[in-house]
């Protein structure tokens, strides 16, 4: 989970004075928070070491998922009859012997890793050299739907773009959809984005506005080994994606006598064109690799009408968290119990509760718990590159991840269902389960863009996670918020993300329930979900 601070804002307290029940198609198998419960607490345990990618504890993590895949009488969707599918990714980490300079008109400055620069060799060799004139490109964006095109025809093959993350700004509340980020404003697009026009390398100069936190974040992101899905025979890469910390992106702009400000100025404007900067930069980038062998796991309750069962709704949940670390406290097990041993209980959970039906939903129901999130999404982003059912046949994607147990919840929130025509139907679900919904308190966050069901929007399948609001039963105005900001600041990504048996599962109980009543309406209507006209993202 990649969560940040405070969810914010506390929404109405809906009470609706009728339940729907019976109008369901399908009627859930009970869903028990019991179950869930039992799972949360294994897979958190001190006895699997924080379910890192690439360690025993990982393994036996996705044993564990797999076994109860076969107790709940789910069958193995994986490779060669298994529960598994195999995920090849490499560890990158950059070393210190990397160097990266600039020159022009007879000056040279040198940047100083992690102080001034961080970057990776996309190319995963062990050492890469470069030399490449700069293009200053403004936010290196190509959108036409909003009329943005940062490029204008200027070829920038085998160039380094240097640019700004983020995207232009206007007065006009529909422009790259107001105060919500876009995917064009992502620095994972900008990187996309150069290597599709063929750059050589990328590096985005850092401004605290722009990026939305400061160089520290960044440094200490990128200052370690990073996992990568591997790169098949022949396939392009930059051979270096990275960040200019803004003094060191003054001083590169010195060379062309331009600044960070008359820059960031220039690229507000939608005549920007590149701009030729006149500097020659030398990279000589220098990695340690290694490949991290792991797996995501997956089982399928296959429909009943022979027409539909070939197409599927998928569940996920990624099971991976960051192992062992630094110790804090004397804890070095990062044990991940909310992030993400919940989504996994709740997804185990709607596997057993499919498998149970005695009635099946027409379409298919895929059970998939992913690896390596907590790098990048990157075993998502492997199962979206291969997917065990075609993308064309998935008819959704809907992620759980991190979704707390603090009792009866009086919201749930689904941000990015707006974005798909499955909204009127989960609103619909919603109701009958007396279930507010709670808009996306932080638009400008791109949260969408950072949980596993976004590799699946990518691939053209909608998706979205099903997760939480801030009002709960029998507890004051605005608890959740309370509760999400002492977890963001104590207990995210720290070792003491660790099961309580005072913990209510009733909240997580009623995210599967949702989902599974959401899910089985979907297997059951006649068209495939698709995404409202004019979205970013469309079914390829
Ligand atoms: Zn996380």
């Amino acid at each position: 989970m990649k969560k940040s601070i405070g969810l914010a804002i506390g929404g109405a307290c809906f009470s609706l004075p009728f339940w729907f029940g019976g109008a369901l198609a399908a009627q859930p198998g009970p869903i028990n928070p019991q179950h869930i419960r039992e799972d949360v607490k294994y897979l958190s345990s001190d006895l699997l070491e924080g379910r890192g990618v690439g360690t025993r504890g990982g393994d036996l993590a996705t044993e564990y998922i797999a076994r109860q895949l076969a107790a709940a009488g789910a069958k193995p969707a994986g490779e060669d009859g298994t529960y598994f599918q195999k995920v090849p990714l490499v560890g990158v980490a950059t070393q210190p012997e990397t160097e990266i300079s600039a020159t022009a008109g007879g000056k040279k400055i040198d940047f100083k890793l992690l102080d001034d620069l961080v970057g990776i060799d996309m190319s995963q060799r062990d050492s890469t050299a470069f030399d490449a004139g700069a293009v200053f490109v403004g936010h290196g964006i190509t959108a036409p739907e909003w009329n943005w095109d940062d490029f204008k025809g200027v070829d920038v093959t085998g160039k380094v773009l240097v640019l700004f993350t983020n995207e232009p700004t206007s007065d006009d509340p529909k422009f790259f959809d107001g105060p919500a980020l876009t995917y064009y404003g992502r620095w994972v697009y900008k990187y996309e984005e150069g290597l599709r026009r063929g750059a050589r390398a990328v590096l985005i100069i850092h401004t605290t506005p722009t990026a939305g936190y400061g160089w520290e974040v960044v440094r200490g992101s990128w200052a370690r080994e990073l996992p990568y899905v591997k790169l098949a025979a022949g396939e392009r890469a930059l051979s270096c994606a990275g960040w200019l910390s803004r003094e060191a992106g003054e001083r590169l702009l010195g060379l062309a006598g331009k600044t960070v400000d008359e820059l960031l100025a220039a690229s507000e404007k939608a005549s920007f064109r590149p701009i030729d900067l006149g500097i020659q930069i030398h990279g000589k980038m220098v990695s340690h690799l290694r490949e991290l062998n792991t797996r995501n796991v997956v089982g399928l309750v296959a429909g009943s009408d022979p027409k539909l069962k070939d197409e599927a709704v998928i569940y996920s949940a990624h099971w991976d968290h960051l192992g062992i670390g630094t110790p804090v406290n004397g804890d070095s097990i990062y044990n991940g119990a909310i992030d993400n041993a919940t989504g996994c209980g709740i997804v185990l959970e709607l596997a057993r509760a499919w498998a149970a039906l005695p009635a099946k939903p027409r379409r298919s129901a895929l059970f998939l718990f992913v690896t390596a999130e907590e790098g990048g999404l990157k075993g998502s982003e492997y199962y979206a590159q291969h997917p065990l059912i075609p993308a064309a046949k998935t008819a959704i994607d809907l992620n759980f991840d991190a979704v707390p147990p603090w009792g009866r919840a009086k919201q749930i929130s689904i941000g990015g269902a707006e974005r798909t025509d499955v909204l009127p139907l989960a609103e619909n679900v919603a109701k009958r389960l007396q279930l507010g919904i709670q808009p996306d308190a932080e638009p400008g966050q791109g949260h969408y863009f950072r949980s596993d069901h976004f590799s699946f929007a990518r691939a053209g399948i909608p998706a979205f996670s099903i997760d939480l609001g801030t009002e709960f039963e029998g507890k004051p105005a605005g608890y959740g918020m309370r509760m999400w900001e002492e977890y963001n600041r104590l207990h995210y990504h720290h070792p003491s993300d660790e099961y309580h048996e005072n913990w209510d599962f009733t909240s997580d109980a009623q995210a599967a329930e949702f989902g599974f009543i959401l899910g089985s309406d979907i297997a059951n209507q006649d068209k495939l979900p698709d995404w409202r006209p004019g979205d970013q993202f469309h079914r390829q």
